[in-house]
Parts: structure tokens; sequence; C-alpha cells
């Protein structure tokens, strides 16, 4: 079901509560349906009745936007048919909560379409008014309120849970403006504010009455309860509201409906009335405009700590107000919060909610009047928590200094959990002061900082990895402290990706060969994918296979000449590196290679190299300025290598801008080799490395993260993999001058580092890329120069696997064929089973 407010289950007071927040009052029954018709005419005349009554115009003066909002609108209305048609129960047994500070949701037309079942009738309704729904799909701008893979698999997830009828909410902000758009200006990476609800969003539900005071900053106080216990009072400087929008998410064949709750952040009050009527007109609305600052944009921070002050405000805020939403839906079905773990399961992504177990422990002590006992019980049966990194540059910390000034009444609880967490070592056994320092919540070395990772490991009954060998390091390294003082605490739950956008709604030719070859069956249960292994020999069956990504190489062939103007050739292999652009992803060494390939190329010219096409495509952050550059980087080889008539028809270079999920969805059916070539041991798990597999790209990759796990899947015999494993890159890191030896034994490498830093790409300013070769040359701590001879190595391997297109297609063929456990409705199911303990339909 979609939610309480909307159609049934709970009902509000019309008073709200002295704090603001309103009052909770038991379920009422479920509404009566009016529904809405599915067949094409029904479909027709309610985009007509949308257009002209909800939008206010005539099918003569509507632009794209406005057939994508009609559409839209009329679609969410047979959602909330099949919200009322699901008859979940008003009160699920037990709801997960999942917390994300990003969903990087993309456009939702398709999945809504998908989902309801309702693609063809709509293709036909629309056909019918004269226009494209390839058109109208193209005017919904992508919801873009995450960096990259951690908000990706947060909305991958919630399509999930809706598919497997899980009782769940989504919770996070409602940013007005989401990850920037990226421009390119000579490779030159800019970025421009996204506005994706410029002309509003026609899948949510503005829920004014769901709105939640938050407080920060003030001191704390004492008073004497009624039976004579002291109690603290939060005394706050500053209030702002929370006010909810859901956004229903509806899951496979409509049989079930979430909502994904997104607060977005008001001023207590809109004016200040006796300022503006003294003139000061701007300095009225100024306590506003700090409010709302809150859910203004996106931090593009992506694994480093912005570490600003808004960026907790931020995290505490919708933290805050997802907690108080769940504790008062909990307190009006249930009454008494001491049953909270056994109907509720939240789960924090990463440590960006970590807030979520001193708040938790404020809610339920100082306004509750539960103990600190209970209270602990409570948070610590309730929460579990993801970690999605190790890199200590990506581990979260707050100054103690900041914490108290915001947020003092959760820094005296953070103190008393640790002094209890410290005590209960410290009972048991001797402990040195150094170990003791390991396991403090509080970091002393680096100023005195709060570990986020560390707060959420406490409060949390799991704590997960989201691959086996992240997992494993989490064990051995950064937690492993704390993982000896519980064995039991951290699992692994390798991520997944859901296949009804990766690969229905993104390669429906793809998926239409599958459905013919294994039948329909496939759509529902991803494991009869397997079925296609039996065709991988097939040579018909192979060509249809290469047919259905040709196609998909054409459409992306206009798409790179439309964005670069560069011009490339579908019959090349399409080699795609696309995600965040990071040191440790290594797009550096993907391009070194493209270096030493075009020297190559144009040293051996009768060679029969075969053609093959680089497409990078990913932002950076802001202020990541090493990444920035390796973004100028491609684009300059690219400029050099694509006019160079030695190498034309052989190697072509193209950096697409703007990498979205729109994007992601374009480029993933095109591609032939994914490149996944992580630093081992830094890349968490990955999840475009599954997308591009399940759409049977072959991966060229490092022993990291989920690679290892594909290769486990698919056979070794279909991926090549090169390069340190883990425990190397540990091994090799610890004798220093790694660098220096690797490229003197390297002339291949030093050859293409010295193009580079003479300025062979950059005539007009050669030092231009010596930051990164110098990086090489010194210290690389990503070790590139020790993967670079084994990564050529590998890449001519795919070069002479291309030339074999019988045993190309047939590794392809198996890549899809034996990828469906990367599905998320496993992942979830996973999660359902061990962490959640919840009920799966
Ligand atoms: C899947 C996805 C990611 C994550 O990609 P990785 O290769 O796992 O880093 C990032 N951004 C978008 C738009 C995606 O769709």
């Amino acid at each position: 079901m979609l939610n309480e407010s909307l159609l049934a289950g709970y009902r509000r007071d019309d008073t709200p509560n002295d704090d603001g927040a309103p009052a909770w009052k038991p379920p009422l029954p479920p509404a009566p349906a009016v529904s809405a018709g599915t067949d094409v005419e029904a479909m027709r005349d309610a985009i007509l009745a949308k257009l002209a009554y909800a939008l206010g115009k005539s099918p003569a003066t509507a632009r794209g936007r406005d057939w994508y909002a009609a559409t839209a609108l009329a679609l969410r209305d047979r959602v909330v048919d099949a919200c009322l048609a699901s008859g979940a129960e008003a009160v699920p047994p037990k709801r997960v909560y999942y917390l994300s500070l990003e969903f990087l949701i993309g456009r939702l037309l398709s999945d809504m379409m998908g989902n309801l079942g309702l693609a063809a009738t709509v293709k036909a309704a629309l056909g019918q008014l004269g226009v494209d729904l390839d058109a109208v799909a193209e005017a919904e701008p992508d919801a873009a309120l995450g960096n990259g893979g951690l908000g990706r698999l947060a909305a991958c997830f919630m399509e999930s849970m809706a598919s497997l009828a899980i009782p769940a909410y989504g919770y996070g902000i409602r940013y007005d403006h989401g990850l920037f758009r990226q421009e390119l200006h000579d490779g030159v990476q800019r970025e421009v504010p996204e506005s994706w609800l410029a002309e509003g969003n026609p899948w949510e539900f503005e829920r004014p009455d769901v709105a939640y005071a938050i407080s920060f900053g003030g001191d704390v106080g004492m008073t004497m309860g009624p039976d004579g216990a002291i109690r603290r009072v939060w005394r706050p400087a500053e209030t702002v509201r929370a006010v909810a929008y859901d956004t229903p998410v509806i899951g496979w064949r409509a049989k079930h409906v979430n909502a994904l709750r997104l607060w977005q952040a008001r001023a207590a009050e809109p004016v200040d009335l006796a300022l503006f009527n003294g003139g000061d007109h701007v300095g009225a609305v100024a306590a506003r405009a700090r409010a709302e600052a809150i859910s203004r944009v996106l931090y593009p921070s992506d694994g480093t700590p912005a570490g600003q002050e808004l960026r907790l405000r931020q995290e505490y805020f919708f933290t805050a107000a997802s907690l108080q939403d769940l504790v008062a839906r909990h307190v009006a079905e249930r009454g008494d919060l001491r049953s909270l773990p056994d109907h509720a399961a939240i789960q924090l992504n990463d440590t960006h909610p970590a807030i979520a177990v001193p708040e938790l422990m404020r809610l339920l002590v100082d306004e509750h009047g539960l103990s600190w006992e209970d209270a602990w019980h409570v948070t610590t049966h309730t929460l579990s928590y993801t970690n999605h990194t190790l890199m200590p540059e990506a581990l979260e910390t707050w100054p103690v200094e900041l914490m108290e000034r915001l947020l003092p009444r959760h820094m005296q609880i953070i103190y008393l959990i640790n002094w209890m967490h410290l005590e209960q070592i410290t009972k048991h056994r001797k402990i040195g002061a150094e170990e003791l320092a390991t396991l403090s919540l509080i970091d002393e070395e680096h100023g005195k900082r709060v570990r986020m990772g560390h707060l959420a490991f406490l409060g949390a009954r799991r704590v997960n990895g989201v691959s086996a060998l992240h997992t494993e390091l989490m064990r051995t390294t950064v937690f492993k402290p704390l993982h000896l003082l519980d064995t039991d605490r951290i699992v692994n739950k390798t991520n997944g990706i859901t296949f009804r956008r990766w690969l229905h709604n993104a390669n429906p030719g793809l998926t239409a060969l599958a459905v013919e070859a294994v039948g329909e069956g496939v759509l529902d249960d991803p494991t009869r994918l397997a079925g296609l292994a039996a065709f991988a020999d097939d040579a018909g069956f192979q060509a249809r296979f290469a047919a259905v990504r040709r196609e998909r190489k054409e459409a992306l062939t206009r798409v790179v000449r439309e964005r670069t103007g560069i011009a490339v050739d579908p019959a090349a292999l399409f080699d795609v590196q696309i995600k965040r652009i990071h040191e440790y992803k290594r797009q550096l060494l993907n391009i070194l290679e493209t270096v030493a390939l075009y020297q190559a190329i144009k040293a051996e010219p009768g060679r029969d190299w075969p053609a093959r096409v680089k497409l990078f495509a990913g932002k950076a952050a802001p202020s990541y300025h090493q990444a920035k550059l390796i973004i100028r980087l491609a684009s300059d080889v690219a400029k050099r290598v694509n006019a160079d008539p030695d190498v034309a028809g052989r190697l072509t270079v193209a950096f697409l801008p703007n990498y979205s999920v729109s994007l992601a969805e374009a480029m993933i059916p095109a591609a032939d080799l994914s490149e996944q070539i992580s630093t081992a041991g830094l890349e968490a798990s990955g999840t475009g490395n599954m997308k591009l597999a399940l759409n049977g790209a072959l991966t060229i990759g490092t022993l990291d993260g989920a690679n290892i796990e594909i290769r486990d899947h698919v056979g070794a015999d279909n991926i090549f993999i090169f390069g340190l494993d883990a425990a190397g890159v540990e091994r090799t890191k610890a004798e220093p001058g790694y660098a220096a030896r690797a490229i003197a034994a390297s002339p291949r490498l030093k050859a293409a580092l010295d193009l580079i830093a003479s300025g062979g790409f950059s005539p007009a300013e050669p030092g231009r890329f010596l930051p990164l070769v110098d990086e090489l040359r010194h210290g690389d701590r990503f070790l590139l120069t020790a993967d670079f001879d084994d990564y050529w190595r590998a890449q001519r391997e795919v070069d002479a696997a291309w030339c074999r297109p019988r045993t190309w297609w047939r590794s392809a063929i198996l890549n899809t064929a034996r990828t469906a456990w990367f599905s998320s409705d496993r992942t979830m199911r996973e999660y359902a089973d061990d962490i959640w303990r919840v009920r799966v339909a």
C-alpha cells in the first residue's frame, strides 16, 4: 500500500501536538476504490483530461513537457488504483525504513508504465493523439538526488522492496537542486545547477499535514520528573519545519506500492513581520532563507566528507524528521515504544544518518520517558547500518566542537554511549590505552572528532558490507577491534540492481530475445536467464544477440555525435568506462592504455588492430582537482587521437558530458567491454559492473568488490581479470619506490607518461598534466604503474577475443545468462531474512 495518509490506515488529528507535529489516530477502513480505466481509449481520454484540467493546456498548445506531465498524472492515478487493489493490510506486522541522504532515481515514466503493465497502452494512447512516446519520455528531467553508486543503490532497493511487497518507506531529502549538470568546455568541467523541479513534479504528493519540528543549537537543562528522576531538557536556539513529499514506488506487476518520503525544509515562520513592517524587507526573510537552505542542494561530495556545517544540518534534519514520523506511527498503531523492534527495521545507508543512534535515544529517553536501558535495547534492535567505504578520507567524522554547538544533547548522549561501551570492555579485561583509543567513539588524534562509523556500529543490530571482499576487509581492517567484541554483527549483503530498469526498460530488445528463448517467466524470475546458456553456442541466437547490440550501438553513435561532435563506428568494439571520476577508480589507467595503444598503432600501422572506441563518462566532485584534470586529459587525448589519420578507423576516444542515470541507460546496452579497473580493495562493490555484465558486456577488471563475485558467476573464461589482488596491493604498498621500479621496467608505460608529460596532448600548455604524471612517478597511491603491464596484456587478450566473434558472443550470452544473482530482489530478500527479519510476500 502507498501510505496511510493517502488511502487507508491512519488519520490525523486536526489539532497538532505542542511541538507542531500532527497527532495520530487509529486506522480508518480503506477508502472506496474509484478506478481509472486501463484500456487505450480510457488512457487517451485520461491524458487529455489531465492536459486540460490539471495543466490548463490544449493539445494544440501543449509542449513535450506538458504531454509528459499529463501522462505522468494519468499514470499516477493508476498507481493509486493499484495501491487500493493490492489489498495490503492497513497495518503490516513489520515495516522497513530505509534512511538515505541520496536517492539517484533518474526518470520514472518507464518504471511506472512498465510495472503497471501499461507501456503499450500509453504508447498507443499517445499515438492516437499524434504524440510520440519517446519524445514525451525525453521531456522528463532526471531526479538526480544522489552522486553515484550509493544513491543509485537506494533507488534500486526501493523498487525491489515494492516488487517483493516488503512494506517500506524510503526517507530522504527533497533537494531543490540535485546533482549538478556537467558541461565540458575544452575538456574543463563546469558545474551548472540542475533544476529538476522548475516545472513541478507530477509524481509526488505534497503532504503539508505531515510536518515535524526539527531543532538545532541552544543548551541542555535539567528538570525533576514527577517520579523524582532527573530529566534532561534540550532548549534549542532554532527550529525549522520538515514537510513531507511522497512519491509512490510501485512494484513489478503493480502488486504493491510503497512510498518514498522526502523532506523539505521550511521556516517555522515564513516572515518576521516586525522586521518587515519596520522596512527591513530582506532581514525579514533571512531566517527563512537559512532554514530553507537545508534542502536547497545535494552535496556533491563523493566519498569525501564535505566537512561543512550545512551538511551536518542536512543529516540531522532528515534523520530526525524520519524518526519522529516512524515513532509517531508506531505509537498510534501499537502504543508502547518498547515493541518498536518487533514492528520496525531501520536501515542506515552509510553513516549519513548515523545521528539516528543518539536521536532515537533522545526521543525514547527524553521525550517518551523510557529508561536508558530500555531505550538502548530498542535502539540496538531496530537500527542496522550499511558501510560503503573503508577509505580513511571517506570515513565520516565530525568535530566534537561542532556537534556540541549544533546538537548539544546528542553530544551528551554520544559521550554516555561511549562511556558505557568502554566501561563494558575494561570491566572484563585489562586493555592498553592504544587499543582503547581505537575502540572509542571519539578520535582524539585529529582534534576531537566523533567517528560516525563507530557510532553506527554500536547502535546497530547488524552491520553489513556490500560485497564478499569488502565485508571481509571490514572485519580485518577498520572495524576489526569492534568486530572482535561481537563477531556476529558484521554480515555481507552483496549489492544488486533492479532488472526492471537495467534490463527490461533499458534494453527491450534483449529482454524480448530472452523472453522468446526462455519464456515470459523470466520477467518475474531472473534466475530463468540461466536458460540462455543453452543458446550460447547457437549461431542463429548469437546473430540475434549481436543484432540487438548493434541496434543500441547505432543509437549511441547518434548520441555521441550530438553531444560531442565525434563520429564513431558502430562496428567497432565499444569499450566503456562510466562512473564517478575518482583516482581509485583509475580512469587514468584506462587513458594511459589508450595513449600506449595510440603509440603502438602509429609504430606498427601495418598490424591488423581491431577497431576500438573508448567511451568515458562521469562527473568529478567540484573541488576534486586531480579528477577534473583526468577529465581534461581524456578530452585532450580524444582531440589528438581522433584527428590523427594514422589511427583513423582503429582508435576513437570520446568523453560524453553529464553522466546520469538516463545516459547510463543509453550506454550500457551498447557496451561491448566494461571497464571495472579500481585498485583492489578500494571499490566496496560497484553496481555499474553488474548492469554492464547483465546486458552482455564482457568485463575487464581487477579482483575488487563484486567483480570477484561476477567472475565466480560468469566463469573465469568469460571475464578478463588482471592486476594485483587486495593482498598484493598491501604488499606492494609496503615496498616504497614501487612506482619508479615499475616505470623503469615498462618501456611502454614510460613512453606513454613521457608523451603526456612533454605536452603531447596539450601543446599550448605543455605542463598541464604534470600534476597527474608526477603523482604517478613519485607516489602512485593507487598503483597504476604496478598494474599497467598486466592491464595492457589483458586488453590485447580482449582484442584477440573480439576477433573471434563466435567465442565473443558466446561469452556475452553467458554473461547475461549467469548474472541473475545480481538482481536487487535477491539482495533485498537477504536483507529481509537476515537483517530486518521481515516477511517477504
Ligand atoms: C550504477 C550507477 C553508478 C555506480 O557506478 P559504479 O561503476 O558502480 O561506480 C553511478 N552513477 C550512475 C548514474 C549509475 O547508474
